[in-house]
């Protein structure tokens, strides 16, 4: 029996030291980078958010909206390939979508069409399998760099330094980290299986880094502060999907909840009462998204995800200042002038309390 008796730290668990700066102002700040990719030869130049291939926000929709902003969205794996097509030949895809992939055959031979049959449309692929240890993803990655070998490579999850750099030197570009902290997800609950996000993030970008490949910290973002957070540890994308899951784009059922307000009506003398609104959101391995997407859940395996309820958040163009803005003042607070510099800038504390939740309930 083996234990790591170092402390594991998570978003929550530290704050960023801010420091002297000589940037006045927040829009002296540059919150885009040119990423360089150790095997695919195209350059982009984006903000490395990425809105994760779940069912309800990885949508055509939303990866609209993602690219006025030069951000990305991991498109879910569940698009017929007509409706891929459509919306590769119709839109300027290039740089800022990812196609996904699991190990079916079918999701092979979809991707596969798109690669051959379209080759200057969507060149960025993501392998995701919850759990990329098993050998069928590195050969996986292994086969998509030989046949394709100038595709933008995403693979995933990995959540130690031997797994990143085991498949980047496969032919991964990017690995994907992150396992259990996602906000749909009871893979700690159900298996006890899983990694702080922050000690993820330092360990596998440190190994990526090193080897000339990148890394996306995935899950466990639950405010703006935390995608600043993930890029100060050494994250070169972000990706989320409950954050994005309660905006107007997102997909999914609307449900409308009256509530009693603390506020009373003065003709009735009752409570006055408001709607507040919610989205449907699921992990897609949860037995609803089982359902929905194949033919239920197979008796081998355990949900090892949920659907919720998400409060509304209004339009995603609002979501994405908020993150923009969050990002240009915390260069501004660490003195990093480039997005890729911010690592580099950036120290954290190590606390007990992170915010100040007096008033909320
Ligand atoms: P969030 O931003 O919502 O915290 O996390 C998004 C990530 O959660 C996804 O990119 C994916 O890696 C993970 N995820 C999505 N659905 C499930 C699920 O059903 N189970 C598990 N274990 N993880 C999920």
């Amino acid at each position: 029996m083996k234990i790591f008796d170092t402390t594991e730290l998570d978003f929550k668990d530290v704050l960023i030291k801010p420091k002297r700066s000589y940037i006045n102002s927040r829009s002296e700040v540059d919150i885009t980078r040119e990423y360089k990719f150790k095997w695919c030869p195209r350059k982009i130049s984006g903000t490395g958010v990425i809105v994760a291939n779940m069912a309800t926000v990885g949508t055509f929709e939303i990866a609209k909206h993602m690219m006025q902003h030069k951000m990305f969205t991991c498109l879910h794996k569940h698009y017929p390939l007509e409706d891929l097509i459509k919306f590769i030949t119709e839109n300027d895809c290039r740089d800022y979508v990812f196609l996904s992939m699991g190990l079916r055959d079918e999701d092979y031979k979809k991707i596969e069409t798109i690669l051959t049959q379209y080759p200057d449309k969507c060149r960025n692929i993501c392998i995701d399998v919850p759990n990329a240890y098993i050998p069928k993803v590195k050969e996986l990655v292994i086969k998509m760099r030989e046949k394709f070998p100038d595709i933008l490579l995403m693979v995933g999850n990995a959540v130690t330094a031997e797994l990143t750099e085991d498949l980047i030197l496969s032919g991964a570009d990017i690995i994907k980290c992150g396992i259990g902290g996602g906000s749909a997800c009871i893979t700690r609950r159900i298996t006890g299986v899983g990694r702080p996000q922050l000690s993820t993030i330092f360990e596998c970008a440190d190994t990526a880094h090193g080897i000339g490949g990148m890394i996306c910290s995935d899950g466990g973002v639950v405010y703006t502060g935390d995608i600043c957070k993930a890029f100060g540890a050494g994250a070169d994308f972000v990706m989320m999907g409950g954050f994005y899951a309660g905006c107007d784009e997102a997909e999914g059922e609307t449900i409308e909840k009256i509530i009693l307000t603390d506020e009373i009506d003065p003709d009735t003398k009752e409570r006055k009462s408001e709607i507040k609104k919610y989205k449907v959101f699921y992990g897609m391995s949860s037995e609803y998204a089982q359902n929905k997407h194949y033919n239920g859940m197979p008796n081998y395996r355990a949900s090892e995800g949920r659907l919720l309820k998400v409060p509304s958040k209004g339009p995603i163009d609002k979501l994405n200042q908020e993150i923009l803005g969050g990002l240009r003042s915390f260069m501004t607070y660490v003195g990093a002038r480039r997005l890729k510099d911010v690592s580099k800038c950036t120290t954290f504390y190590r606390v007990n309390t992170q915010l100040n939740t007096v008033f909320e309930n």
